[in-house]
């Protein structure tokens, strides 16, 4: 934690401030005022490393790996609290998905659940055009989850017994139309 820490000026990155104001929504983190009222709405910022306010703080200073591995970016559940109470309107959700395009560009994202989640729940979307979840919990477990897969056998059979784990997949009809989509949305960079 940077209270308990000396931090000198030469270790900052001065150009990591630049480098967000270039990315989409960017630019509104000029805006803001510090004023705290997306931390204080935040669902999410009691376990994050770092609140949205002292995100765009940390970023202004220069704190490109506090931003970057701290666990607030995918901690963000997109609920979109703190952008609708933002008093300078501030897209603070779409920044964090910013940041977050940042972090895996950078491979910062090793031991990251939440990524290993996002990365299989998007393969099986791309496979079947939706989600299956026995094939996904399984992908999610031997990637991120092995030693901890006892927590999930009560779960999953409770699932399975209720009928929520099928073993076979649902693909959908037209499944190319839904790639097609998905390929020119990626080329636009929105996702
Ligand atoms: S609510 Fe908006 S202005 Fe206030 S600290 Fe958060 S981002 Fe900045
Ligand atoms: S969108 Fe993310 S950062 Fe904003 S309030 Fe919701 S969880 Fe917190």
């Amino acid at each position: 934690m940077i209270e308990n820490e000396t931090v000198y000026e030469s270790s900052l990155d001065h150009d990591f401030l630049d480098e967000i104001y270039a990315l989409p929504g960017g630019q509104q983190i000029k805006k803001c005022i510090q004023c705290g009222t997306c931390s204080g709405s935040c669902p999410m910022g009691s376990v994050m490393d770092h609140a949205p306010r002292k995100i765009f703080s940390l970023i202004r200073a220069g704190f490109r790996d506090e931003v970057l591995d701290s666990n607030t970016i995918w901690l963000c559940s997109s609920c979109y609290t703190c952008a609708v109470r933002c008093p300078k309107e501030i897209k603070i959700t779409d920044v964090m998905y910013a940041l977050k395009r940042l972090a895996v560009k950078e491979g910062r994202t090793r031991g990251r659940k939440a990524v290993a989640l996002s990365r299989n729940f998007v393969r099986m979307v791309d496979k079947y055009g939706r989600n299956h979840e026995t094939e996904l919990m399984t992908r999610y477990i031997l990637e991120a989850e092995l030693f901890g897969a006892f927590h999930f056998v009560y779960q999953g059979w409770a699932l399975f017994s209720n009928g929520r784990l099928p073993l076979m997949p649902n693909r959908m009809k037209n499944i190319d139309q839904l790639r097609k989509i998905l390929k020119r949305v990626d080329e636009l960079g929105e996702i």
